[in-house]
């Protein structure tokens, strides 16, 4: 997280490991400033992710509030094994009540396993974290649906994306 814009709220990314410790550190960010509307996450590269909260046993887990839209930017060539990380990190970390993100020309990898992460937790009981006392996010989702439409950029109003939200009901 080396930077860092308050009033834009939103992060570059130049960090090349993410684990659970940076994702609590987003958590914390998020608690804190839960008056921003709109907070804009730009994943730039392929990063080493991982996501696992046994590792943070034993440390003070700050509530999460929640943020309004959470605005997310990726590239498309991460390894499969990343997307489930960066799902559960995500969610974990800003409990977003709206994700919206460009949904590209390619077959959007993030979007299929976010999807399929989802549907599965809406049809199964959730068995995961029984073990541990930190809960991840899939025991608050109550429902989720999704919207897709065309989007415009401000500056370059001719240029249109495809585009793809998700809302959440925690
Ligand atoms: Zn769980």
């Amino acid at each position: 997280m080396n930077t860092l814009h308050l009033q834009k709220t939103s992060f570059r990314l130049y960090s090349f490991k993410i684990d659970v410790s940076w994702f609590l550190k987003l958590r914390e960010f998020v608690g804190k400033h839960s008056h921003n509307e709109a907070l804009s996450l730009h994943f730039p590269a392929s990063l080493k992710l991982t996501f696992n909260l046994g590792e943070l046993r034993g440390i003070l887990i700050p509530p999460v509030r929640g943020v309004k839209h959470l605005k997310l930017k990726l590239l498309n060539d991460y390894s499969p094994s990343a997307f489930e990380p960066l799902v559960d990190g995500i969610l974990w970390s800003c409990y977003p009540e709206m994700l919206t993100m460009e949904l590209g020309t390619k077959k959007n990898k993030f979007i299929e396993v976010l999807k399929d992460e989802l549907q599965h937790t809406k049809n199964e009981k959730n068995s995961c974290c029984e073990s541990t006392d930190i809960k991840c996010w899939r025991h608050d989702l109550k429902d989720f649906e999704t919207e897709q439409f065309i989007g415009t950029k401000k500056r370059k109003p001719q240029v249109q994306r495809k585009m793809i939200s998700f809302r959440f009901k925690w």
